[in-house]
């Protein structure tokens, strides 16, 4: 690939000129006429670019480099794998590292769930997790075919396939092919105490209003017709790190199990440790009948995903037909499962998930001292390494800025410039699912006390400048 040093557009990254990729590529990226800054290499928490230049990922891309980059452990897992058997036809065969992950992961959840199934992306694991349901009251005695729907939330995002796509409730993702997209899925409002704020109702009364509201959407379909609920326990890219109240997920699930339908949740970001523990539902007091998860499963190091189903979901199965009518041709993948396991173990091993919670707190701490009272910092939020600022154009009303500012893009593309070199992941949507801007900060889980200081004063000095610049 041609690598060119251009400048890039805002005025403080046009500082300092930037070694791109050649804009002209044969890749269909995402923004044709956007320039990237090209990788070289990966090392801990750092991503260093061809010119040597080195960028803090201080978001682990979008969540996902829960162990850093370049660990040789990982590639020498994944490397004898694939010198092993490198492709498996689950039709036919298994292999014992995909016996091994999947009860790694039944045993994680201390007897809940009972069998895992791997795919390639997190997109993957909510189409299988969506399938499962429907089949389930199938299997089910007596089965109840008229079971079709879902129920999801607004501002949510759980995947880009069309199945996936459907359940998110993400405007600008689903605008375009909305003729594509499911009918059978309707969505109620998410839980978002942070913008909930202004109404002044205590926790309980909100979480009475949010069950109220499910429960009414289930009246308005048809209870009978509902396969599941499904819901992020910590809400990522689309509101960026936002957990429920206390007690919704449990409201939730008791009028889910008013009507018979099942509990999905989608950890794919939010689960495997970066909340503070492997599974994000452990601090809420519920386990979901099915769950998927993602990026922190496999670190990055090779595209894994996976879908957890409970006793009650695989019982049908078991009775019934016995039969999962699903799969791909790449699903429990040898080699991803194989750098799926190593990168479990090293986390295991070296108590990693500890190290999220008392880095996490420290982060959250220093935040709160840095940027706490900027007067477009709105809220700072989170769990675990999983960290959002919300920006707003006036922090006592909570207004946000409009999407067209695209404030939180700017914001992380300035972070790449040589002044900052820091990765921060950004999102917009938090207000209506158009306006309103946050960004994410979501480091790899073994990160220092020194590079959480890093973190707070880096990013700190980037939105103050950032918005003296606009002031
Ligand atoms: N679900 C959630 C909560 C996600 O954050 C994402 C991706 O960001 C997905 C599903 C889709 O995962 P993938 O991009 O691996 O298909």
């Amino acid at each position: 690939m041609t690598v060119v040093k251009v400048e890039t557009q805002t005025d403080r990254s046009a500082q300092v000129a930037q070694v791109i990729a050649e804009p002209k590529s044969a890749v269909l990226h995402r923004h044709l006429h956007h320039s990237f800054l090209s990788l070289a290499r990966g090392q801990g928490s750092n991503l260093i670019l061809q010119d040597g230049r080195k960028i803090f990922d201080a978001s682990g891309g979008a969540a996902v480099a829960c162990i850093g980059h370049g660990d040789g452990r990982v590639v020498k897992a994944a490397m004898k794998q694939m010198s092993e058997v490198a492709y498996c036809a689950t039709i036919f065969y298994t292999t014992n590292v995909c016996e091994e992950l999947c009860q790694f992961l039944v045993n994680s959840t201390r007897g809940h769930m009972a069998r895992a199934y791997i795919v390639n992306s997190g997109s993957e694991a909510m189409e299988a997790a969506m399938k499962l349901a429907r089949q389930y009251f199938l299997e089910k005695s007596p089965p109840e075919p008229r079971r079709t729907r879902f129920i999801s939330r607004d501002q949510s995002y759980h995947g880009i396939t069309i199945g996936s796509l459907s359940m998110g409730g993400h405007k600008y993702r689903r605008e375009k092919f909305q003729p594509l997209l499911l009918d059978n899925v309707s969505r109620v409002s998410p839980c978002f105490p942070y913008r909930n704020q202004y109404r002044g109702e205590s926790d309980q009364q909100y979480v009475d209003r949010l069950a109220a509201e499910l429960d009414e959407e289930f009246q308005r379909v048809g209870g009978d017709t509902v396969c599941a609920f499904v819901a992020e326990p910590v809400v990522g890219a689309a509101l960026g790190c936002v957990s429920a109240v206390p007690g919704y997920f449990k409201a939730m699930q008791a009028v889910c199990d008013k009507y018979g339908a099942l509990l999905i949740f989608d950890e794919v970001m939010s689960g495997m440790g970066r909340t503070g523990t492997l599974h994000a539902w452990e601090q809420e007091g519920v386990v979901p009948d099915i769950q998927t998860i993602g990026k922190c499963l496999g670190g990055g190091y090779q595209p894994v995903a996976g879908v957890l189903a409970n006793h009650r979901v695989m019982d049908a199965f078991e009775k019934g037909t016995a039969t999962f009518v699903h799969g791909h041709t790449y699903q429990g993948h040898p080699v991803g499962c194989a750098a799926a396991l190593e990168v479990q173990r090293i986390i295991k091993e070296e108590n990693l998930i500890q190290n999220v919670d008392k880095m996490g707190c420290l982060l959250s701490q220093l935040l709160r001292q840095r940027i706490g009272n900027h007067p477009n910092v709105g809220d700072i939020r989170g769990r675990g390494l999983f960290w959002g600022i919300e920006f707003v154009a006036d922090k006592a009303t909570g207004t946000p800025f409009p999407a067209q500012a695209h404030v939180a893009m700017e914001i992380s593309e300035m972070g790449l410039a040589e002044m900052y070199s820091i990765a921060v992941y950004p999102g917009s949507g938090t207000v209506d699912g158009a306006n309103g801007d946050h960004i994410i900060l979501s480091p790899p889980y073994n990160v220092s006390a020194e590079d959480m200081r890093f973190i707070a004063d880096t990013v700190a000095r980037l939105i103050e400048d950032f918005f003296a610049d606009r002031a």
